[in-house]
């Protein structure tokens, strides 16, 4: 398709066809699963030509075709995959890894070093914590977070107590996981641009999973790079693991180099399931915010429920957070969380009645799935730090999927009954 027609169409519109040439695989109108290790190169001096580019011995020619090595390199189910993934959020390159951990840990190391300091969000997502307080540590890279309610001056003062000097990327995952906390991700690269010297750029990453690649676009928010947990909205059935970096070529080239000597790329059949689920993505989605706005109305005025953390709740009252949202998102999304009246025993009691929502981990998917964040996703999380963020027994979190509305509320309403 011409570069122009692009611009012109909505992602939704191109997920179907965007990158992919059926005469490639002789008229096949879906790009085949390209299940090979390794491809041929017509001549010695073709190999050649490739490897000086991919191992940036040299730039690549303007005119140049980049051809494929190895599949550990690059391979054709995941190089399409990357350019449809683009689309969405506006960047311009796209890599693919074989979870959200992995596209997290390889983007860290890819671009941080001993002595760096990280500002993070909190509460961070239980891997991301780990990763950074007992793997990174132990190279020398350290990092501290701030809450959703501290102000920027409370944040400047933070990072002058951790050295300012050192600061070389803010963490930021917004809406937090499970609470719905907002963190301004324009302010935190106006901040980034504060602290960043001619010799040492301060980088911006955001965690998207929750509320992505549909109502929030960090990178035109500022960010420089945003990450994917991909198991959960992108790949959306709870049948694969995966996950995705993107940004500008200049952030992303560390990151490519990082993933080929890691070897954390996806492999073509999950690059090809990824294609599959980005068809729906658009409406899958839309009807999960659909279903969770109904959901969230529901529980709101519901006299066991005590509390309801739902963007689409937010109101001028709420202050920044309400500005916050107006300004990021285009939908109050698909997650909630909220409170049983009582604790630990009534939120089992409520977790072990339910028949069509499934009592599990992960988000994002077709199917409606519940969990208890304080004794499951956030188990290993600071207890000081998990009441401060309101991660107590009584909260229990809701992925709300595609289901009919009515059919989630009756459930619902007979486990909250159980209570
Ligand atoms: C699930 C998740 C991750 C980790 O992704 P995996 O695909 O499980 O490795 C990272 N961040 C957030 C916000 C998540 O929900």
């Amino acid at each position: 398709m011409k570069e122009r027609d692009i611009r012109n169409m909505r992602p939704e519109s191109l997920m179907m066809s965007h990158g992919y040439n059926p005469e490639w695989s002789e008229g096949a109108i879906k790009c085949p699963i390209f299940q090979t290790s390794t491809f041929v190169f017509k001549t010695a001096e073709e190999g050649k030509r490739f490897f000086e580019v991919a191992y940036g011995l040299r730039d690549k020619e303007p005119e140049e075709e980049m051809g494929l090595i190895y599949s550990r390199l690059n391979n054709p189910d995941l190089e399409i995959l990357e350019n449809r993934l683009c689309l969405w959020d506006g960047a311009e390159e796209a890599l693919v890894f074989e979870s959200g951990m992995s596209a997290i840990s390889t983007m860290l190391l890819a671009h941080l070093n001993p002595g760096d300091i990280v500002l993070h969000s909190d509460p961070l997502y239980g891997g991301t914590d780990h990763f950074m307080n007992n793997v990174l540590t132990r190279f020398g890279i350290n990092s501290f977070g701030v809450a959703s309610w501290d102000d920027m001056d409370a944040v400047r003062a933070k990072i002058e107590e951790h050295g300012a000097d050192k600061l070389k990327m803010i963490y930021i995952e917004t809406p937090a996981n499970p609470t719905n906390h907002l963190f301004d991700i324009e302010a935190y690269a106006e901040l980034a641009k504060e602290y960043s010297t001619t010799d040492r750029k301060v980088l911006v990453a955001v965690d998207n999973t929750y509320m992505g690649p549909i109502w929030q676009h960090p990178l035109k928010a500022g960010a420089d790079l945003v990450l994917y947990s991909a198991t959960k909205y992108i790949g959306g059935h709870s049948d694969l693991i995966a996950g995705a970096c993107l940004g500008s070529t200049e952030v992303m080239t560390p990151i490519r180099g990082m993933r080929t000597f890691m070897g954390s790329m996806a492999g073509p059949w999950t690059g090809w399931l990824l294609m599959r689920s980005l068809e729906t993505l658009k409406v899958r989605m839309d009807q999960q915010a659909r279903n969770a706005e109904k959901v969230a109305d529901y529980l709101r005025d519901h006299p066991k429920v005590d509390k309801v953390h739902y963007l689409g709740h937010l109101t001028e009252a709420d202050g920044e957070q309400y500005k916050i949202y107006k300004k990021q998102y285009t939908s109050g999304g698909a997650m909630l969380a909220f409170t049983v009246k009582g604790g630990e025993p009534e939120a089992f009691r409520f977790l072990n009645a339910l028949n069509l929502v499934h009592l599990a981990v992960s988000l994002g998917s077709t199917e409606s799935l519940a969990e208890h964040p304080a004794t499951m996703t956030h188990a290993d999380v600071d207890p000081v730090l998990k009441e401060r963020m309101g991660i107590n027994g009584s909260l229990v979190r809701l992925s709300v999927g595609v289901e009919y509305h009515e059919d989630l509320i009756a459930d619902l309403a007979q486990a909250l009954e159980k209570v």
